[in-house]
């Protein structure tokens, strides 16, 4: 398969081109047909290094409005480290989609700034679960009109404690939005999770 077989438009294959990458890697290959086509749920059976954030940034940034400032995606991560390089890497895959505000929001660091940044208009955030929550309450961010909640990592967010933090911020978030949830492992805390927040996830292994 090429990166055009999987139905990617114009400004996405021309980032691809730019970056350099050739062809699809395999979790790209299985999830972005999968999620450009379908409004459903999915759970990947990913390791990181394997191309994941592509996976799911692609259709993402396929599928929100650019003509909207209305946060449309969500994409939690464990650390902070994690948070700056998934916003770095959607940005990269993004230079193209016209309008993109794609936002951090991360512990240790400044709170009024982050707010600011939301404010001008962000369609996707890349939030770690603390800071995101923390924000909700302040009500520094509006995360009601959510469409995609991406779940990275999931087992090392719930192995760092974060799990009354996510199940917190997803209630924040229509209940008809789609959930990719990206995992290494598939503990029973990762299932029931998937079990209790999502409806009938396709799933992928890689
Ligand atoms: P990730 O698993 O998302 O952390 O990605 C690991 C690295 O692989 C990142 O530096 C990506 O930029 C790179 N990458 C992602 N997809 C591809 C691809 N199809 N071909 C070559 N490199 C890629």
């Amino acid at each position: 398969n090429t990166f055009q077989d999987l139905g990617l438009n114009d400004d996405l294959l021309q980032a691809i081109t730019d970056l350099g990458f050739t062809k699809p890697s395999e979790v790209q290959d299985k999830a972005i047909p999968l999620l450009l086509d379908n409004e459903g749920d999915l759970v990947a059976l990913a390791q990181t290094g394997t191309g994941k954030t592509a996976a799911f940034g692609f259709p993402m940034l396929q599928k929100i409005d650019l003509n909207s400032r209305t946060t449309q995606g969500l994409i939690l991560s464990p650390t902070r480290e994690l948070c700056l390089q998934i916003t770095n890497e959607m940005k990269l895959y993004g230079k193209y989609c016209k309008g993109l505000n794609v936002v951090a929001i991360y512990g240790g660091s400044s709170i009024t700034e982050q707010a600011r940044e939301v404010k001008r208009g962000a369609q996707i955030i890349v939030a770690t679960p603390g800071r995101m929550k923390d924000m909700i309450s302040r009500r520094l961010v509006d995360i009601s009109k959510i469409e995609y909640a991406v779940l990275d990592e999931a087992d090392e967010m719930l192995n760092m404690g974060f799990k009354e933090d996510i199940t917190d911020i997803l209630s924040y978030t229509p209940a008809d939005k789609s959930t990719w949830l990206f995992s290494a492992t598939m503990p029973s805390e990762v299932a029931s999770i998937a079990k209790n927040f999502m409806h009938n996830p396709q799933e992928i292994t890689v």
